[in-house]
Protein backbone atom coordinates (compact mmCIF):
# COMPACT_ATOMS: atom_id res chain seq x y z
CA UNK A 1 0.00 0.00 0.00
CA UNK A 2 2.65 2.49 1.18
CA UNK A 3 4.54 1.95 -2.02
CA UNK A 4 1.93 2.35 -4.30
CA UNK A 5 0.77 5.78 -2.14
CA UNK A 6 4.62 7.00 -2.53
CA UNK A 7 5.12 5.90 -6.44
CA UNK A 8 1.56 7.78 -7.24
CA UNK A 9 2.85 11.02 -5.31
CA UNK A 10 6.02 11.17 -6.90
CA UNK A 11 4.19 10.73 -10.33
CA UNK A 12 2.23 14.29 -9.15
CA UNK A 13 4.78 16.35 -7.58
CA UNK A 14 3.61 19.34 -5.76
CA UNK A 15 5.59 21.71 -8.59
CA UNK A 16 2.97 19.83 -11.09
CA UNK A 17 -0.24 20.31 -8.72
CA UNK A 18 1.01 23.54 -8.18
CA UNK A 19 1.00 24.79 -11.64
CA UNK A 20 -2.30 22.68 -12.32
CA UNK A 21 -4.04 25.12 -9.65
CA UNK A 22 -2.03 28.13 -10.31
CA UNK A 23 -3.67 27.32 -14.08
CA UNK A 24 -7.21 27.33 -13.43
CA UNK A 25 -7.68 27.92 -9.82
CA UNK A 26 -9.42 31.39 -9.36
CA UNK A 27 -6.81 33.94 -7.92
CA UNK A 28 -8.44 34.64 -4.36
CA UNK A 29 -6.09 33.18 -2.29
CA UNK A 30 -1.81 33.96 -1.71
CA UNK A 31 -0.82 30.35 -0.92
CA UNK A 32 2.26 28.67 0.64
CA UNK A 33 4.07 26.50 -1.90
CA UNK A 34 3.20 22.90 -0.58
CA UNK A 35 0.84 20.41 -2.00
CA UNK A 36 -0.72 18.06 0.46
CA UNK A 37 -1.58 15.34 -0.14
CA UNK A 38 -2.16 13.44 3.41
CA UNK A 39 -2.63 13.61 6.70
CA UNK A 40 -2.68 11.60 10.29
CA UNK A 41 -3.32 13.80 13.96
CA UNK A 42 -1.05 16.89 13.95
CA UNK A 43 1.06 16.11 10.84
CA UNK A 44 0.72 16.67 6.87
CA UNK A 45 2.30 15.50 4.56
CA UNK A 46 3.52 16.66 1.10
CA UNK A 47 3.58 15.37 -2.65
CA UNK A 48 7.12 14.66 -2.11
CA UNK A 49 6.16 13.07 1.12
CA UNK A 50 7.74 15.22 3.62
CA UNK A 51 6.20 15.38 7.06
CA UNK A 52 5.09 18.96 8.70
CA UNK A 53 3.28 19.40 12.31
CA UNK A 54 0.57 20.96 11.32
CA UNK A 55 -0.39 24.31 13.68
CA UNK A 56 -3.13 25.77 11.63
CA UNK A 57 -4.77 22.70 11.96
CA UNK A 58 -7.13 23.82 7.78
CA UNK A 59 -7.63 27.02 9.87
CA UNK A 60 -9.31 25.86 13.63
CA UNK A 61 -10.88 22.96 11.60
CA UNK A 62 -8.89 20.12 12.05
CA UNK A 63 -9.63 20.24 16.31
CA UNK A 64 -9.64 16.30 16.61
CA UNK A 65 -6.55 15.84 14.33
CA UNK A 66 -5.97 15.13 10.79
CA UNK A 67 -8.50 11.88 9.19
CA UNK A 68 -9.36 10.87 13.23
CA UNK A 69 -9.88 6.73 12.51
CA UNK A 70 -13.79 7.75 14.18
CA UNK A 71 -14.57 10.20 11.73
CA UNK A 72 -13.17 8.64 9.07
CA UNK A 73 -15.18 5.39 9.63
CA UNK A 74 -18.11 7.98 9.88
CA UNK A 75 -17.84 9.60 6.91
CA UNK A 76 -17.22 5.59 4.95
CA UNK A 77 -20.04 4.48 6.62
CA UNK A 78 -22.37 6.78 5.87
CA UNK A 79 -21.60 7.59 2.47
CA UNK A 80 -22.41 3.79 1.41
CA UNK A 81 -25.56 3.98 3.18
CA UNK A 82 -27.13 8.05 2.68
CA UNK A 83 -25.45 11.16 1.45
CA UNK A 84 -27.98 13.42 0.97
CA UNK A 85 -31.46 13.68 1.33
CA UNK A 86 -32.79 18.00 1.31
CA UNK A 87 -34.48 19.14 4.49
CA UNK A 88 -37.95 18.02 2.62
CA UNK A 89 -37.26 14.53 4.87
CA UNK A 90 -35.84 13.55 8.31
CA UNK A 91 -32.77 12.51 8.67
CA UNK A 92 -31.44 10.31 11.88
CA UNK A 93 -28.24 11.71 12.04
CA UNK A 94 -29.26 15.35 11.74
CA UNK A 95 -31.61 14.82 14.27
CA UNK A 96 -29.06 12.92 16.68
CA UNK A 97 -26.67 16.17 15.72
CA UNK A 98 -29.42 18.56 16.47
CA UNK A 99 -29.89 16.99 20.07
CA UNK A 100 -26.21 16.37 20.98
CA UNK A 101 -25.78 20.66 20.01
CA UNK A 102 -29.03 21.97 22.26
CA UNK A 103 -27.59 19.83 25.14
CA UNK A 104 -24.46 21.09 24.91
CA UNK A 105 -25.03 24.51 24.46
CA UNK A 106 -28.42 25.10 26.63
CA UNK A 107 -29.76 26.53 23.16
CA UNK A 108 -32.72 24.41 22.01
CA UNK A 109 -33.10 25.00 17.94
CA UNK A 110 -30.33 24.21 15.27
CA UNK A 111 -30.66 25.46 11.95
CA UNK A 112 -27.94 23.79 9.85
CA UNK A 113 -25.71 25.63 7.07
CA UNK A 114 -22.81 24.38 5.01
CA UNK A 115 -20.19 26.98 6.33
CA UNK A 116 -18.90 29.78 8.49
CA UNK A 117 -20.61 32.60 6.70
CA UNK A 118 -23.47 30.43 5.90
CA UNK A 119 -23.86 30.20 9.71
CA UNK A 120 -24.06 33.67 10.27
CA UNK A 121 -26.10 34.82 7.71
CA UNK A 122 -28.76 33.00 9.37
CA UNK A 123 -28.08 34.33 12.57
CA UNK A 124 -28.41 38.12 11.02
CA UNK A 125 -31.73 37.18 9.15
CA UNK A 126 -33.28 35.07 12.50
CA UNK A 127 -32.32 38.31 14.68
CA UNK A 128 -34.12 40.93 12.17
CA UNK A 129 -36.74 38.61 11.49
CA UNK A 130 -37.71 38.19 15.36
CA UNK A 131 -37.70 41.80 15.91
CA UNK A 132 -40.11 42.18 12.86
CA UNK A 133 -42.17 39.33 12.96
CA UNK A 134 -42.30 38.29 17.09
CA UNK A 135 -41.69 41.76 18.52
CA UNK A 136 -43.73 43.37 15.50
CA UNK A 137 -40.48 46.60 15.86
CA UNK A 138 -40.35 46.90 12.10
CA UNK A 139 -38.18 50.01 12.92
CA UNK A 140 -35.49 47.72 14.63
CA UNK A 141 -33.18 46.15 11.55
CA UNK A 142 -29.68 47.87 13.35
CA UNK A 143 -26.88 44.98 14.06
CA UNK A 144 -23.92 46.07 15.92
CA UNK A 145 -20.60 44.65 15.66
CA UNK A 146 -17.20 45.27 16.26
CA UNK A 147 -14.56 46.95 14.33
CA UNK A 148 -11.54 44.30 13.72
CA UNK A 149 -13.70 41.22 13.29
CA UNK A 150 -14.19 38.69 11.14
CA UNK A 151 -17.68 37.29 9.97
CA UNK A 152 -17.54 35.93 6.62
CA UNK A 153 -17.21 36.81 3.11
CA UNK A 154 -20.76 36.21 1.89
CA UNK A 155 -22.63 40.30 1.93
CA UNK A 156 -24.42 40.54 5.21
CA UNK A 157 -21.71 38.59 7.07
CA UNK A 158 -19.44 40.81 5.57
CA UNK A 159 -21.33 43.70 6.27
CA UNK A 160 -21.31 42.39 9.81
CA UNK A 161 -17.03 42.64 9.35
CA UNK A 162 -15.70 45.37 11.07
CA UNK A 163 -13.04 45.73 8.67
CA UNK A 164 -13.14 47.80 5.99
CA UNK A 165 -10.05 46.14 3.62
CA UNK A 166 -12.57 43.51 2.94
CA UNK A 167 -15.65 46.19 2.35
CA UNK A 168 -13.32 47.50 -0.60
CA UNK A 169 -14.77 46.95 -4.10
CA UNK A 170 -17.94 44.99 -2.96
CA UNK A 171 -20.09 48.54 -2.06
CA UNK A 172 -23.02 49.09 -1.80
CA UNK A 173 -23.20 46.36 1.12
CA UNK A 174 -26.49 45.68 3.00
CA UNK A 175 -27.48 48.96 5.13
CA UNK A 176 -28.07 48.45 9.02
CA UNK A 177 -24.70 47.70 10.13
CA UNK A 178 -22.72 50.08 12.66
CA UNK A 179 -18.99 49.13 14.00
CA UNK A 180 -17.69 49.34 17.57
CA UNK A 181 -14.53 49.45 19.63
CA UNK A 182 -13.52 45.59 20.96
CA UNK A 183 -13.33 45.41 24.73
CA UNK A 184 -14.98 49.20 25.11
CA UNK A 185 -18.49 48.48 27.47
CA UNK A 186 -19.29 51.92 27.23
CA UNK A 187 -19.16 52.44 23.22
CA UNK A 188 -21.15 48.71 23.29
CA UNK A 189 -23.75 50.80 25.80
CA UNK A 190 -23.88 54.28 23.46
CA UNK A 191 -24.55 52.24 20.20
CA UNK A 192 -26.98 49.65 21.46
CA UNK A 193 -30.82 51.17 21.17
CA UNK A 194 -34.33 51.06 20.41
CA UNK A 195 -33.57 50.01 16.61
CA UNK A 196 -31.06 47.60 17.55
CA UNK A 197 -31.79 44.01 16.06
CA UNK A 198 -28.56 42.30 17.54
CA UNK A 199 -25.36 42.69 18.78
CA UNK A 200 -22.72 40.15 17.48
CA UNK A 201 -19.27 39.52 18.43
CA UNK A 202 -16.67 36.58 18.50
CA UNK A 203 -15.25 36.00 21.94
CA UNK A 204 -11.94 36.00 20.76
CA UNK A 205 -11.28 38.08 17.37
CA UNK A 206 -9.47 35.21 15.22
CA UNK A 207 -8.42 36.41 11.77
CA UNK A 208 -8.54 40.10 13.52
CA UNK A 209 -5.03 38.57 15.17
CA UNK A 210 -6.37 36.36 18.25
CA UNK A 211 -7.77 38.95 20.72
CA UNK A 212 -9.56 37.87 23.53
CA UNK A 213 -12.48 39.64 24.75
CA UNK A 214 -12.03 40.17 28.64
CA UNK A 215 -15.17 38.08 30.44
CA UNK A 216 -16.76 41.81 31.40
CA UNK A 217 -16.95 42.83 27.81
CA UNK A 218 -19.39 39.94 27.48
CA UNK A 219 -21.04 40.35 30.41
CA UNK A 220 -21.74 43.51 29.20
CA UNK A 221 -22.66 42.60 26.23
CA UNK A 222 -24.86 40.51 27.47
CA UNK A 223 -26.52 43.20 29.82
CA UNK A 224 -27.26 45.71 27.53
CA UNK A 225 -28.67 43.67 24.75
CA UNK A 226 -31.22 42.01 27.35
CA UNK A 227 -31.91 45.65 28.35
CA UNK A 228 -32.62 47.16 25.26
CA UNK A 229 -34.52 44.26 24.00
CA UNK A 230 -31.56 43.26 21.23
CA UNK A 231 -30.76 39.70 20.73
CA UNK A 232 -26.90 38.77 21.51
CA UNK A 233 -25.27 36.84 18.93
CA UNK A 234 -21.83 35.20 19.83
CA UNK A 235 -19.69 34.05 16.56
CA UNK A 236 -18.26 30.87 17.72
CA UNK A 237 -17.40 29.67 14.22
CA UNK A 238 -13.66 29.45 15.23
CA UNK A 239 -13.40 29.94 19.16
CA UNK A 240 -16.39 26.75 19.44
CA UNK A 241 -15.95 23.13 20.42
CA UNK A 242 -12.89 23.11 22.85
CA UNK A 243 -10.62 25.17 20.80
CA UNK A 244 -10.29 27.58 24.36
CA UNK A 245 -9.90 25.26 26.89
CA UNK A 246 -14.36 25.19 26.56
CA UNK A 247 -16.16 23.87 24.85
CA UNK A 248 -17.53 27.74 24.04
CA UNK A 249 -15.32 30.50 24.63
CA UNK A 250 -18.84 32.49 26.14
CA UNK A 251 -18.90 30.16 29.06
CA UNK A 252 -15.62 31.73 30.04
CA UNK A 253 -17.56 34.62 30.93
CA UNK A 254 -20.86 33.13 32.69
CA UNK A 255 -23.15 34.32 30.12
CA UNK A 256 -25.73 32.42 27.26
CA UNK A 257 -26.54 34.17 23.88
CA UNK A 258 -29.46 34.25 22.18
CA UNK A 259 -27.82 33.21 18.90
CA UNK A 260 -23.74 31.21 18.37
CA UNK A 261 -23.13 30.41 15.52
CA UNK A 262 -20.77 27.04 15.19
CA UNK A 263 -18.82 25.67 11.60
CA UNK A 264 -14.40 25.63 11.48
CA UNK A 265 -14.30 22.27 13.88
CA UNK A 266 -17.60 21.14 13.66
CA UNK A 267 -17.93 18.51 10.81
CA UNK A 268 -14.02 17.38 11.21
CA UNK A 269 -13.15 18.83 7.74
CA UNK A 270 -16.45 18.27 6.22
CA UNK A 271 -18.25 21.63 5.34
CA UNK A 272 -20.92 22.21 8.11
CA UNK A 273 -22.24 25.47 9.61
CA UNK A 274 -24.72 25.54 12.37
CA UNK A 275 -27.09 28.74 13.80
CA UNK A 276 -28.27 27.53 17.53
CA UNK A 277 -30.58 29.78 18.94
CA UNK A 278 -32.75 29.86 22.20
CA UNK A 279 -36.52 28.69 21.79
CA UNK A 280 -37.74 32.31 21.88
CA UNK A 281 -35.57 33.90 19.42
CA UNK A 282 -36.25 30.66 17.06
CA UNK A 283 -39.91 32.43 16.53
CA UNK A 284 -38.51 34.68 14.61
CA UNK A 285 -37.99 31.58 11.74
CA UNK A 286 -40.99 29.59 10.28
CA UNK A 287 -41.37 27.66 7.49
CA UNK A 288 -40.24 29.00 4.17
CA UNK A 289 -37.88 31.77 6.40
CA UNK A 290 -34.81 30.15 5.30
CA UNK A 291 -33.30 27.37 3.55
CA UNK A 292 -30.28 25.26 2.81
CA UNK A 293 -30.22 22.64 0.40
CA UNK A 294 -27.00 20.69 1.79
CA UNK A 295 -27.64 22.24 5.15
CA UNK A 296 -27.20 19.65 7.73
CA UNK A 297 -27.16 16.93 5.38
CA UNK A 298 -26.47 12.81 7.01
CA UNK A 299 -22.69 12.76 5.78
CA UNK A 300 -21.92 15.63 7.49
CA UNK A 301 -24.25 15.79 10.75
CA UNK A 302 -22.62 12.22 11.11
CA UNK A 303 -19.21 13.50 10.70
CA UNK A 304 -19.90 15.76 13.34
CA UNK A 305 -21.75 13.27 15.63
CA UNK A 306 -18.20 11.99 15.80
CA UNK A 307 -15.78 14.86 16.16
CA UNK A 308 -18.04 15.25 19.27
CA UNK A 309 -17.56 11.75 20.29
CA UNK A 310 -14.12 11.75 20.18
CA UNK A 311 -14.05 15.49 21.83
CA UNK A 312 -15.65 14.09 24.95
CA UNK A 313 -14.01 10.43 25.12
CA UNK A 314 -10.26 12.26 24.49
CA UNK A 315 -11.36 15.33 26.94
CA UNK A 316 -10.33 17.42 24.15
CA UNK A 317 -11.72 20.72 26.09
CA UNK A 318 -9.46 19.93 29.10
CA UNK A 319 -6.89 18.61 26.87
CA UNK A 320 -7.30 22.11 25.27
CA UNK A 321 -7.09 24.11 28.88
CA UNK A 322 -3.71 22.05 29.87
CA UNK A 323 -2.15 22.17 26.24
CA UNK A 324 -2.66 25.66 26.08
CA UNK A 325 -1.32 26.63 29.08
CA UNK A 326 1.58 25.22 28.75
CA UNK A 327 2.36 26.54 25.10
CA UNK A 328 1.57 30.15 25.66
CA UNK A 329 4.20 29.85 28.66
CA UNK A 330 6.62 28.87 26.08
CA UNK A 331 5.58 30.92 23.25
CA UNK A 332 6.05 33.79 26.43
CA UNK A 333 10.03 32.53 26.56
CA UNK A 334 10.21 32.79 23.47
CA UNK A 335 9.00 36.62 22.89
CA UNK A 336 11.45 37.35 25.91
CA UNK A 337 14.56 35.69 24.19
CA UNK A 338 13.33 37.09 20.73
CA UNK A 339 12.75 40.98 21.80
CA UNK A 340 9.53 40.51 20.27
CA UNK A 341 5.81 42.40 21.70
CA UNK A 342 3.28 39.58 22.87
CA UNK A 343 2.00 36.33 22.84
CA UNK A 344 -1.64 36.18 23.99
CA UNK A 345 -4.76 33.49 23.13
CA UNK A 346 -7.45 31.22 25.15
CA UNK A 347 -6.73 27.35 25.41
CA UNK A 348 -5.40 26.14 21.66
CA UNK A 349 -5.43 29.87 19.91
CA UNK A 350 -2.98 31.60 20.16
CA UNK A 351 -1.37 34.34 18.78
CA UNK A 352 2.61 36.33 18.37
CA UNK A 353 2.67 39.69 18.00
CA UNK A 354 6.34 40.11 16.79
CA UNK A 355 6.26 44.14 17.01
CA UNK A 356 7.94 44.32 13.68
CA UNK A 357 6.07 43.44 9.84
CA UNK A 358 7.93 39.98 9.72
CA UNK A 359 5.34 37.72 10.15
CA UNK A 360 5.49 35.95 6.33
CA UNK A 361 9.25 35.73 6.31
CA UNK A 362 8.54 33.72 9.93
CA UNK A 363 5.99 31.79 8.35
CA UNK A 364 8.33 30.95 5.51
CA UNK A 365 11.21 30.06 8.00
CA UNK A 366 8.70 28.28 10.21
CA UNK A 367 7.97 25.91 7.08
CA UNK A 368 11.50 25.13 6.03
CA UNK A 369 11.86 23.92 9.76
CA UNK A 370 9.00 21.49 9.43
CA UNK A 371 6.31 23.99 11.21
CA UNK A 372 3.02 24.94 9.48
CA UNK A 373 1.72 27.90 10.88
CA UNK A 374 -0.09 31.58 9.72
CA UNK A 375 -0.03 35.33 9.99
CA UNK A 376 -3.09 37.05 10.43
CA UNK A 377 -1.39 40.16 9.22
CA UNK A 378 1.97 41.61 8.97
CA UNK A 379 2.57 41.53 12.19
CA UNK A 380 0.74 38.65 13.95
CA UNK A 381 1.41 34.50 13.91
CA UNK A 382 -1.59 32.79 14.93
CA UNK A 383 -1.24 29.17 15.94
CA UNK A 384 -4.31 26.44 15.62
CA UNK A 385 -3.24 23.48 16.34
CA UNK A 386 -5.43 20.40 16.56
CA UNK A 387 -7.00 19.79 20.31
CA UNK A 388 -4.67 16.14 19.90
CA UNK A 389 -1.23 17.86 19.96
CA UNK A 390 0.65 16.00 22.40
CA UNK A 391 3.80 17.96 24.59
CA UNK A 392 6.10 16.24 22.45
CA UNK A 393 4.27 17.90 19.20
CA UNK A 394 4.46 21.25 21.31
CA UNK A 395 8.34 20.76 22.40
CA UNK A 396 8.87 19.85 18.32
CA UNK A 397 6.73 23.17 17.62
CA UNK A 398 8.41 25.69 20.00
CA UNK A 399 12.05 24.33 18.74
CA UNK A 400 10.83 25.18 15.41
CA UNK A 401 9.48 28.48 15.88
CA UNK A 402 12.46 29.24 17.74
CA UNK A 403 15.14 28.57 15.02
CA UNK A 404 12.51 30.10 12.81
CA UNK A 405 12.26 33.69 14.78
CA UNK A 406 16.34 33.23 15.28
CA UNK A 407 17.07 32.83 11.12
CA UNK A 408 14.66 35.74 10.59
CA UNK A 409 15.34 38.62 13.50
CA UNK A 410 18.62 37.38 13.87
CA UNK A 411 18.56 36.69 18.00
CA UNK A 412 19.64 33.71 19.25
CA UNK A 413 16.90 31.47 21.02
C1 LIG B 1 -13.75 31.62 9.61
C2 LIG B 1 -14.79 32.44 10.27
C3 LIG B 1 -16.01 32.73 9.64
C4 LIG B 1 -16.30 32.33 8.22
O1 LIG B 1 -16.34 30.93 8.07
P1 LIG B 1 -16.31 30.29 6.59
O2 LIG B 1 -16.57 28.83 6.84
O3 LIG B 1 -14.98 30.58 6.01
O4 LIG B 1 -17.41 30.93 5.83
C5 LIG B 1 -16.96 33.45 10.34
N1 LIG B 1 -16.74 33.85 11.59
C6 LIG B 1 -15.59 33.59 12.24
C7 LIG B 1 -15.40 34.05 13.66
C8 LIG B 1 -14.57 32.89 11.59
O5 LIG B 1 -13.41 32.66 12.22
Amino acid sequence: MESVETLKEALTGSAEIIARSEAHVMKTYRRYPVALVRGAGCRVFDAEGRSYLDFVGGIAVAVVGHCHPRVVAAIQEQAARLIHTSNLFYTEPQAALAERLAALSGLERVFFANSGTEAVEAALKLARRYAASVRREEGRRKIVSAFNSFHGRTLGALAATGQEKYHRGFEPLPAGFEYVPYNDPAALEAAVDEKTAAVILEPVQGEGGVIPATPEYLQAARRVTQARGALLILDEVQTGLGRTGWMFAHERAGIRPDILTLAKGLGGGMPIGAMLATEEAARGFEPGSHASTFGGNPLACRAALAVLDVIAEERLVEAARARGERLLAMLRELVRCHGLKEARGVGLMLGIDLGRPVAPQVVAAAREQGLLINATGPETLRLLPPLVVGDEEVDAAVAALDRALAAVMGTKG
